[in-house]
């Protein structure tokens, strides 16, 4: 049976997704916040991940950057009440795969699930003790220490760490972390990426290269 990782904060809703879920054949790991889903789709380590935007204690977005970090590359499924087009761009560079918008049809969210399932990759082999995002708190977390970061620098460092050494070019880095279309110069971007090498440093964290014309990369 998949497993199927669920955040939603809407105790409602959550009892539905369980039930359909199971009726469908999956197994679903059903979490409220995102501090849980860190948690428990660590463990569990999900086929497949539905995601909230709107939760108690971070931004559902930024709980995919996280995921991703940590080093899940299940496929992301968000539901949003949200149908902003900003939103959904935004939803995308953050690692989505696909969404749906509040109410929902429960055969619509069958079929985009066994759609996502048909491109599951193999199961990685997780990151291991290396350094954590927490979307809660907006920090890199690695054992005892903790690096808060601006929403902005947090968005800018999980899109890097999501894919570790991948080139990632300017213009998605500038998408991920100005996710509502600002227009920013290559100077502001890269006095952001010296401010998050900066914060970074105490720990030892020399991580994040550049690769000249093109981008940064995370190790
Ligand atoms: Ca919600």
């Amino acid at each position: 049976m998949p497993h199927v990782g669920v955040c939603e904060d809407d105790p409602a809703l959550r009892s539905v997704l369980t039930r359909a879920l199971r009726a469908m054949g999956h197994d679903p790991v059903v979490v409220a916040t995102a501090a849980e889903a860190l948690r428990a789709f660590g463990r569990a380590r999900p086929e497949v991940m539905v995601l909230d935007i709107g939760l108690p204690d971070a931004d559902g977005r930024d709980l995919c950057l996280a995921l991703r970090a940590a080093g899940l590359d299940a496929p992301v499924l968000f539901l949003t009440a949200r149908d902003a087009m900003h939103d959904k761009i935004a939803g995308f560079e953050a690692g989505a795969d696909d969404y749906l918008t509040k109410p929902f049809d429960l055969d619509e969210l069958r079929v985009r699930l066994d759609a996502l399932l048909r491109r599951t990759p193999a199961p990685s082999a997780g990151a291991g003790d290396g350094p954590v995002l927490d979307p809660a708190r907006h920090a890199l977390v690695r054992g005892d220490d903790e690096v808060p970061l601006t929403p902005t620098e947090f968005r800018l460092l999980g899109r890097l760490m999501a894919e570790p050494s991948a080139v990632v070019r300017r213009n998605a880095l500038v998408a991920a972390a100005w996710p509502h279309g600002a227009i920013v110069s290559d100077n502001t971007l890269d006095s952001y990426v010296r401010r998050i090498r900066k914060k970074l440093e105490p720990l030892g964290l020399t991580d994040i290269s550049t690769v000249r014309g093109v981008g940064y990369r995370w190790q």
